[in-house]
């Protein structure tokens, strides 16, 4: 079968790396890719917010699944054109893709389905913004931009002065539309669930690391860095989690006529009252999805198909190696702000002779030489028997990737390693 994957970050190029394992798959495309994913795939040069022209493409190349890599397109409803043309698609509908595209909406999902998480109010001024800080919430407070921010959009304030330049800020663009949380104290931790809207299939679990900085400082990124699995989500606690969570989020939307199919990603707080849902997202996460795909050991096309085609009852629980996985995400210079563009990238090869797999995200060619195209540029990836060496043998690759202007925490995965050492 030929498959169209979409996205050109390390999560394509470790769906586009997993994909090429499968014994189904003839030629996979990807649109646009990147220089990581075209030693998987034939790279074509696709706008994904083309409905007309991905349909097109499609029907011209005979291909069989079309695998939606990022949230945007998701929530634009590519999946719906596709659908209407009778195409196998893995990614939910534009109606479903709201569960990451408006937190508000999720809110009042968890609300009507009784699904444990923060208490909140959606508030869509400044001054409503204002009474519900001065009579709802203490300190610290959770202040959300409504819609898709790249993980920029959520402020979590620790004083008054904080939340009201959140706001501020916010409703300095017109029309916005803001919730405002309750904060949560626990660890967080991120569960992946593959769902055809009926049946419910975990695929396994990870933690990220948001900050930009060593020991979780700094400013936010779209991740840093993941280990999987995360041991902190106990057998109990997952089973709480898709009971409690993930089941009722499934049957509610499937009830209300607008079923959920591909995977969802609940983000957790493990509470002292047990996990609560933080967000969730309609997609793979970014770097998630590079530790899940090195130890998923099935065939991630035939997995993806009987998501796409409602036949997901009749796969057995997906084979993941205990061996934890470790990614280190290498940026550019500069990131989250403006990375800088253009720094040379080489001796990815002696990184994957230490056994390590380098999956790429924000690379160009420049004519032979790879060069960094954005903020995050590599997540080099490993595993072994325990998240400690798994880590070591990440960093030894790591340092022997010659990427002057980039750089990259040195602690992934540090929760768990001192809990190793305990
Ligand atoms: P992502 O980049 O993960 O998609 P996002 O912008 O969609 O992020 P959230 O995941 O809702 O936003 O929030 C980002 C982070 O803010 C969370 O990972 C968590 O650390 C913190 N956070 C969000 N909501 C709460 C809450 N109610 N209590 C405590 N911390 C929170």
């Amino acid at each position: 079968m030929n498959v169209l994957l979409l996205g050109s970050g390390g999560r394509e190029h470790a769906l586009a790396w997993k994909l090429a394992q499968s014994n189904g798959l003839d030629t996979l495309y990807a649109a646009p890719g990147n220089p990581g994913i075209a030693q998987h795939a034939t790279c074509v040069a696709l706008n994904a917010t083309d409905h007309a022209a991905v349909v097109a493409f499609v029907k011209d190349h005979a291909i069989g699944l079309v695998v939606v890599g990022p949230e945007a397109p998701l929530v634009d409803g590519l999946a719906d054109s596709l659908r209407a043309e009778g195409i196998p698609v893995f990614g939910p509908s534009k109606a479903a893709a709201q569960l990451e595209g408006s937190k508000g909406f999720t809110k009042d999902l968890c609300r009507r389905a009784d699904i444990p998480t923060a208490g909140y109010v959606r508030v869509n001024t400044l001054a409503e913004a204002q009474a519900a800080l001065a009579t709802t919430f203490g300190l610290p407070v959770v202040i959300k931009a409504d819609g898709l921010a790249a993980g920029k959009g959520v402020t979590v304030a620790f004083t008054k002065a904080e939340a009201e330049g959140a706001i501020t800020d916010l409703f300095s663009v017109s029309g916005a539309e803001v919730v405002i949380e309750e904060f949560l104290e626990g660890e967080e931790a991120s569960l992946f669930v593959l769902t055809d809207g009926e049946a419910l299939l975990p695929f396994g679990s990870a933690q990220d690391h948001k900050r930009v900085g060593d020991g979780d400082t700094g400013p936010n990124t779209g991740g840093m860095g993941a280990y999987s699995p995360a041991r902190v989500l106990t057998p109990e606690l997952e089973a709480q989690a898709i009971d409690r969570i993930v089941r009722p989020t499934v049957e509610r939307l499937r009830a209300e006529g607008t079923p959920f199919s591909g995977v969802l990603y609940a983000g957790l707080m493990l509470t002292e009252q047990g996990p609560k849902l933080i967000e969730y997202n309609a997609r793979f996460g970014d770097p998630e999805c590079q530790v899940l795909m090195l130890r998923f050991q099935g065939d991630l096309l035939a997995v993806m198909l009987a998501v796409a085609e409602g036949r997901l009852a009749e796969l057995p629980a997906p084979a993941f190696s205990d061996d934890p996985a470790l990614t280190v995400v290498m940026a550019a210079a500069g990131y989250p702000g403006t990375p800088k563009a253009g720094g040379s990238i080489d001796a990815i090869d002696a990184a994957e002779a230490t056994g390590a797999v380098v999956f790429q995200a924000g690379t160009k060619m420049q004519g032979e030489q790879l060069v960094a195209s954005g903020g995050r540029v590599l997540a080099v990836t490993a595993s072994a028997a325990t998240v400690g060496e798994a880590q070591a043998a990440a960093y030894r690759a790591v340092d022997a990737i010659h990427f002057p202007d980039g750089f990259c925490r040195r602690d992934i995965g540090w929760r768990e390693v001192a809990r190793e050492a305990d």
